[in-house]
């Protein structure tokens, strides 16, 4: 859903000048220190980005669905590094919160998400427990007006830069399912939470992950989210139907970034007399990745939309997260062989992006688990 398009068309521009000519200039150095400079952090945060789906009364640009996954086309247009920085608040960092958050809770924390004074993360993964999460054994128990977490959660993006931590624990260990675990905020600082090393990781370098530890972590009860045991892992997977289609959208715009790059290359680059693009098989990669885009462009808008009207859209997140993401890796894969010996180099930034897009096949779901969460709703809906 489209608000007031004038509006929306403003903000697009201004993300996608702000792509251009801030953080595009900015991709090579900050894939070789790890770091994004404060100043383009800063700029993200005068710009609105850390808070673009928090919703208006707690200072966010409220967002629907729709417009979110148009920004992210934007966003999605330089090297993801840069969103996954502001991802987590709008996304899987800060939702647990908005979507089931108490009144308290979200007037407490959203505020300050929103305009990036903090970053929200999202604490699910744990060392045995990836893909099957609902086996997850960190534990949550009730001492008086407290809870106590033990337990190490893995993988967790921007927890090094992390105000708060969405964390999933089981608060009923007799249930080894989904219903023994409830979400929790947990405060960056708290006594007995502590961040493993930075992880050295393929691509996204500037974006970071480690693991967070709990050793007897007291929060207090207040901080049980939605103030209900038992419902986390459905917060989580709610969480994870709008992350999904957000993954989605970045595949999208990064996809398109490198298919823009390649044609211009295509044409360039001359062999045999002529620009490779005259060629037919050259035209073929290029045709193949445009139409797979397409199709991944209106999957993800419909999904999105879906949303807004209040659908469940745990089939439509999956299948477009799915789609796109392997889309997105197989324009990767056609861009490095348009640019030839030339795409093998770190020179040309193509190879960067082809293994920064890798992980999209991997987090909030592999592919794998997308394909068994469509068949399984497909079979539930059948019967
Ligand atoms: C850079 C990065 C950032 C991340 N950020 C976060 C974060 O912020 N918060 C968070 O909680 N987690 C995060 N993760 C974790 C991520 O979501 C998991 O890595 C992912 O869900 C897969 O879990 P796993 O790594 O344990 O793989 P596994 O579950 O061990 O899977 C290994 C392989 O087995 C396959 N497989 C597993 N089960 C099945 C099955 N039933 N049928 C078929 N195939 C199966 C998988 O598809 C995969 O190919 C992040 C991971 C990375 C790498």
């Amino acid at each position: 859903m489209i608000r007031d398009q004038e509006t929306l068309n403003l903000l697009l521009d201004t993300i996608s000048r702000f792509v251009r000519e801030r953080l595009i200039p900015h991709e090579a150095i900050v894939a070789d220190t790890d770091r994004i400079p404060d100043e383009l952090i800063q700029e993200m945060r005068e710009l609105g980005l850390f808070g673009l789906s928090i919703p208006e009364e707690h200072g966010g640009m409220g967002l629907t669905m729709e417009e979110e996954v148009l920004a992210t086309f934007e966003i999605g247009y330089t090297s993801p590094c840069f969103r996954s920085l502001f991802a987590t608040n709008n996304g899987i960092g800060g939702q647990g919160i908005i979507i089931d958050g108490s009144d308290a809770q979200k007037a407490h924390y959203l505020p300050r998400l929103a305009t990036g004074e903090i970053i929200g993360s999202f604490a699910l993964t744990e060392p045995d427990s990836g893909s099957d999460a609902a086996s997850l054994r960190t534990t949550a128990v009730r001492d008086g007006d407290f809870y106590v977490l033990n337990g190490t959660k893995r993988y967790i993006t921007n927890a090094p830069e992390a105000g708060i931590f969405t964390v999933m624990a089981r608060t009923d260990p007799t249930k080894k399912s989904a219903d023994g675990i409830s979400a929790f905020i947990v405060e960056a600082g708290t006594p007995g939470l502590s961040l493993g090393p930075i992880d050295k990781k393929m691509g996204q370098k500037g974006a970071h992950i480690c693991d967070v530890i709990f050793e007897d972590c007291r929060i207090p009860a207040a901080n049980l989210i939605g103030g209900k045991e038992g419902v986390g892992f459905k917060t989580a997977m709610k969480v994870l139907d709008k992350g999904r289609i957000n993954i989605a959208a970045v595949s999208v715009g990064v996809a398109r970034r490198m298919l823009d790059d390649a044609l211009r290359y295509a044409c360039e680059r001359k062999q045999f007399g002529k620009p490779i693009a005259e060629f037919q098989l050259v035209q073929a990669m290029l045709a193949d990745s445009k139409a797979e885009l397409y199709a991944a462009q209106c999957m993800v808008v419909d999904a999105a939309r879906r949303r807004d009207q209040g659908l469940d859209v745990g089939t439509e997140a999956a299948c477009a997260k799915m789609f796109a993401s392997e889309m997105c890796g197989r324009v990767a894969d056609r861009a490095i062989q348009i640019f030839g010996g030339a795409g093998y180099l770190a020179e040309y930034g193509i190879e960067r992006f082809y293994r920064d897009v890798r992980l999209f096949r991997i987090f909030e779901g592999t592919t794998q688990i997308q394909q068994l969460v469509i068949a399984r709703n497909m079979i539930r809906e059948h019967s």
